[in-house]
């Protein structure tokens, strides 16, 4: 009894410091609340809160996630995705935000061939040019983004950034600077309504920077264990 008692009190607590994150996020700024290590309650309680989207960058762990907790919200790959996950990713997501090749758009495409779905992607960007991080190098983003934006099952509707890490958030500003940049050149490539960027430590700069979508783990569900 007792433990059930503690989880439906932190559920509480976890609604209301949700919902006062989300409170100070502008209106036209989607929040994806990003899931990883989150038990499936703690995620209910984030869309009881007001959350309606949900990230995750894995997809095995979404599957189990979704199947939990349903479709009331909209599920978003943020991490990195291997092409033969690519079938999988498909059904598991409704956004996949983190297309970094031509090759796994085309098997992201085929995969939606296949059963029937169109979906919307971004392009991941690595805008620092860190050579540990994922993502298309700038100079060829547009380039593939014509790529992606040509074919039948994939919507080009944004770009996505990580950022390299940086201890003083501030420092984050000049690289989202130029992932706004890099957004706004690649419009005439297709016009994509969505900038990706910023997480708990820098949200609040990538939003004056002109992010349309914020990813949060920490700063909605408290410290990440481990
Ligand atoms: C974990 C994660 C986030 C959120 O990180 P926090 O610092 O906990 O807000 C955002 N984007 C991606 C891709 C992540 O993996």
């Amino acid at each position: 009894m007792a433990p059930e008692t503690h989880a439906d009190t932190s559920g509480t607590a976890l609604e209301a410091r949700i919902a006062a994150v989300l409170d100070e996020i502008p209106d036209d700024v989607t929040v994806v609340a990003a899931a990883k290590t989150r038990s499936a309650d703690e995620v209910a309680a984030a869309i009881r809160a007001g959350i309606r989207h949900v990230g995750h960058n894995y997809v095995q762990e979404a599957e189990a996630m979704r199947a939990a907790i349903g479709h009331d919200c909209t599920w978003h790959l943020i991490g990195h995705l291997q092409r033969n996950k690519a079938k999988r990713a498909v059904t598991a997501f409704d956004v996949i935000e983190t297309i970094d090749s031509t090759r796994l758009a085309d098997a992201v495409n085929r995969r939606c061939a296949a059963i029937g779905r169109t979906l919307p992607v971004l392009l991941e960007v690595n805008i620092a040019g860190e050579a540990s991080k994922a993502g298309v190098a700038p100079p060829d983003a547009g380039a593939v983004a014509a790529h992606v934006a040509g074919l039948d099952h994939l919507r080009l509707t944004g770009l996505m950034t990580m950022g390299a890490w940086t201890e003083d958030p501030e420092d984050a500003r000049s690289q989202f600077k130029a992932a706004r940049r890099l957004f706004e050149e690649l419009q005439d490539v297709a016009a994509m309504p969505d900038l990706s960027m910023g997480m708990s430590d820098s949200f609040r700069i990538a939003i004056d920077e002109g992010a349309t979508i914020v990813r949060l783990g920490t700063v909605l569900f408290g410290p990440r264990a481990g």
